[in-house]
């Protein structure tokens, strides 16, 4: 299967992304981890996101773009994924909606993992105090708070196409686990952890 993760962040994406990656031997691909490689390998892509990473904006589009264009390449035709940070804007839901097209796919379920301000902020405040960060900073959580919000417009894109599905942040993490396993087998996955659909 195919599949995004929304959320606001400190919902809890990455950390289900993972979960459900490692479960069903999919593909975790992570923006925000690949950039963060590129920043620490001080590559011209790095060089480039690094200051506007550490502000909590977010990375220009064509870079993004490229960058996850290389990264679907590599993937085997019949390995499904998890999409964790990608795509943030309508431009990069077109541009993947695009990429998948041209091999004949498309995405199949998108998780909207939701929750309230106080509890992303409470959450966020504390990842910040062990993850060594650059954007851990409370500057840096109130802007990616108020500017990465997945936006109406990127939602609605999923929400018409039938794709989009919300699943409360807010309970224990396997419980979240749970409520998501559910809504991949409600969209026709069997349940079976293996490479590919
Ligand atoms: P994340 O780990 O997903 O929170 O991403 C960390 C940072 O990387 C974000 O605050 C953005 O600056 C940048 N980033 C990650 N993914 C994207 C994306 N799809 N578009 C633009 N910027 C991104």
């Amino acid at each position: 299967m195919y599949v995004i993760f929304f959320g606001p962040p400190g919902a809890g994406k990455g950390t289900q992304a993972a979960i459900i990656a490692e479960r069903k031997d999919w593909a975790h691909i992570s923006t925000g981890d690949m950039l963060r490689a590129h920043v620490a390998n001080g590559t011209d892509l790095g060089r480039r996101a690094k200051g506007i990473m550490d502000q909590g904006l977010l990375v220009p589009d064509d870079l993004v773009i490229d960058m996850f264009l290389a990264r679907l390449e590599e993937l085997q035709a019949d390995q499904g994924f998890v999409l964790d940070g990608f795509p943030r804007t309508l431009v990069q839901a077109q541009a993947l909606d695009e990429a998948l097209s041209k091999m004949g796919k498309a995405i199949d379920i998108a998780i909207n993992i939701t929750a309230s301000d106080d509890i992303l902020i409470d959450r966020m405040l504390n990842r910040a105090k062990d993850s060594g960060r650059a954007d851990d900073t409370p500057e840096a959580i109130k802007t990616r708070l108020d500017v990465q919000k997945p936006s109406a417009e990127l939602l609605s894109h999923y929400r018409n196409a039938g794709k989009l599905k919300d699943v409360d942040g807010l309970p224990e993490i396997p419980f979240v686990t749970m409520a998501i396993v559910n809504a991949l087998r409600a969209d026709g996955d069997d349940g079976v952890a293996r490479a590919g659909k």
